[in-house]
């Protein structure tokens, strides 16, 4: 008999958290997607196509000419594309003028290294502009854009520049001196480093050029060969929560993904100020940072600096940012330093706030209303489908702690493997299953480098399997339970590790939680908290036993924790996802595992 199913909500409580009604009249723009139903019915891909150029001649279709070219030889060509912000204060701004001008070069430098068609060209920098500019003109070349996350130790890069089999690496002076100079004989496909540095500054270094003064010396014309919409175009790493990162191979043709779903989730229109604060090392920073503003021709703000409360509150006044993209560990940040600190800015221009890479716990969602006076609006995706799939749209009434409802064009299910070559669908609402998704979509990924088997094991009885838990409610909204990985088995329960740390952050002592199953004789697994403590709260016996009262109140006895440890933070990987694993691992004395994308603490 199958285990009987819980969906981590605990014994029948009233919901906590009350829908949050769009309300049309503090809307400042027509959101783009207000008939949920009608546009699905009518959407297809090859219509969304049509939203986008094609390389003159009919040469197939490229990222970098839909994101730069087709602007700069029209009315936006003297439109602000980036506007920089850099550690310092200074500011530097691009426009979609001069944006052709330095990707044509690039592609120019590339072209006379030899560089071209499928070749990795991996960039390791910070959020700086020759990042966005080596992107796009190594697109232009049909090079395959590898971005490697700037904070990662030298073993991280090792491995994933071999396992990209990298031609190119562009990266900054500083960070080769520290994290490559050393390595590169163990890095034998690496044939062209350029390093980004102040005039001057980059001599003398062996088997480096000059990334600036090749671009001063290149021409500036460069014409885009024919692109087969399949060829492949980006190679992402995943972020590294559930094992080793895997490296996933994108296409061109992404590149409509990445324009619908940006104008349907993000609420893109003509004239917004957004910035994404994700890193372009991972995806989002990719799909959403940098290539999606720039297709539908928007001003895209680039912050170099780590995250800074205060400074995030200034540059959403300062810059007028209308759409605003962030994660979830960003917001509990937030969240953390307090309301008064928000209540300080005014942010009138704010008008769709958005945020992706982990559960967002319902309080954020709420938070977002009574800091911004607009809620949050979670999407769910993963490096894997390249582009959102499950969103909450501004039109759309949020039920808080839900992730949305699937993007137009994308088919989502709920199932039930059966042996590993089928599977069957699960229709009853509110009953998990693992979520699902019909391959077809231009985002989809193509393949995990060097691990045809794994790839080919992702696909079962029609549907890519994304290994997340979730059930679908009557009216069609997703609600996440866990990765499949992380899911607790207790007294024949299943629990969603989510729903135990969203209740645990409600508690005002709680910053952060990360929940895991421990083993144990009798129930299989007990479900086990680990805490940090908001600041002036200590880690007393009595906060311990308040906090297990509290979360058996919201929760019921067999879902709320029967252990809870204090730490001084939980630890995370580089894209800010609570790392369970190691939670786990530490806690059961085990090994930690690939711990390459862990964050610094
Ligand atoms: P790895 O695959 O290497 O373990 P990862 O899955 O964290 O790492 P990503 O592709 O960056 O790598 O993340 C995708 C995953 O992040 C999703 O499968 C899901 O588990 C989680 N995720 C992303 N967005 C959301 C969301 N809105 N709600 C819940 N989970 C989310
Ligand atoms: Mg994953």
């Amino acid at each position: 008999m199958r285990p009987s199913i819980h969906s981590g909500r605990g014994e029948p409580v009233e919901p906590r958290w009350p829908t949050i009604t769009k309300d049309p009249a503090n809307s400042k723009a027509v959101p783009n997607l207000v008939d949920y139903e009608r546009v699905c019915a009518e959407f297809s891909w090859s219509h969304a196509r049509a939203a986008l150029d094609g390389l003159p001649g009919g040469g197939g279709l490229n990222i970098a000419h839909e994101a730069v070219d087709r602007h700069a030889a029209g009315v936006a060509r003297h439109r602000i594309a980036l506007r920089w912000l850099s550690k310092e204060g200074a500011q530097r701004n691009y426009t979609y003028g001069d944006l052709l001008d330095r990707t044509n070069r690039f592609a120019n430098v590339l072209t006379r290294l030899g560089v071209g068609k499928g070749d990795p060209v991996a960039v390791l920098a910070g959020r700086i502009p020759e990042l966005y500019i080596a992107a796009l003109g190594a697109l232009k070349t049909g090079s395959v854009f590898t971005p490697l996350f700037s904070a990662f130790g030298p073993e991280p890069i090792e491995a994933r520049i071999n396992i990209a089999r990298a031609k190119v690496l562009v990266t900054t002076d500083a960070l080769y001196r520290k994290k490559i100079e050393g390595l590169r004989r163990s890095l034998p496909s690496l044939e062209h480093v350029l390093l980004i540095g102040e005039p001057g500054s980059v001599k003398n270094l062996p088997g480096t050029r000059d990334f600036r003064a090749l671009l001063a010396q290149a021409d500036n014309r460069f014409t885009i060969p024919p692109t087969d919409p399949e060829a492949i175009a980006l190679l992402h790493f995943t972020s590294g929560t559930t094992g080793k990162p895997k490296g996933a191979v994108h296409v061109h043709q992404a590149v409509i993904a990445h324009h619908a779903t940006a104008r349907f989730a993000l609420d893109f229109h003509p004239g917004d100020v957004f910035w994404c604060t994700a890193d372009p090392g991972w995806v989002t920073g990719t799909s959403y940072g940098i290539i999606a503003p720039l297709t539908h021709g928007l001003t895209s703000i680039i912050d170099e600096a780590e995250f800074d409360a205060e400074r995030w509150y200034g540059i959403l006044r300062a810059e007028q940012v209308t759409v605003w993209y962030t994660a979830p560990t960003a917001i509990r940040m937030m969240m953390r330093v307090g309301l008064e600190t928000a209540k300080k800015f005014d942010l009138p221009s704010l008008r769709v706030l958005a945020s992706v890479g982990e559960p967002l716990n319902p309080e954020a969602v709420v938070w977002g209303v009574e800091a911004f006076g607009r809620p949050f609006h979670d999407n769910w995706w993963q490096t894997e489908t390249g582009g959102i799939m499950i969103a909450n749209y501004p039109a759309m009434d949020i039920r808080p702690g839900s992730m949305g409802r699937p993007l137009p064009g994308i088919d989502v299910a709920i199932v039930r493997r059966i042996g590993d070559a089928s599977v069957e669908l699960v229709e009853t609402p509110d009953t998990e299953g693992e979520l699902a998704l019909r391959p077809g979509w231009p985002s989809m990924f193509r393949g995990y480098l060097s691990d045809d088997e794994r790839y080919r094991k992702c696909f079962v009885g029609g549907y890519y399997l994304t290994g997340d838990l979730a059930t679908r409610d009557r009216d069609g909204y997703y609600w996440f339970i866990g990765r499949a990985d992380d899911v607790i088995k207790s007294s024949g329960h299943l629990i969603g590790p989510f729903e135990v740390e969203s209740v645990l952050l409600e508690h005002p002592a709680v910053a952060e939680a990360g929940v895991i199953g421990k083993p144990d004789p009798v129930a299989l697994e007990i479900v086990k908290a680990f805490v940090a403590l908001k600041p002036g709260h200590e880690p007393t016996d009595a906060l311990r036993r308040e906090l297990l009262g509290f979360a058996r109140v919201r929760l019921g006895a067999a879902v709320a924790p029967r252990e809870i440890d204090f730490c001084p933070t939980i630890p995370k990987n580089r894209a800010g996802k609570i790392m369970r694993r190691l939670l786990k691992a530490r806690e059961l004395g085990l090994p930690e595992g690939d711990t390459s994308t862990l964050e610094a603490s």
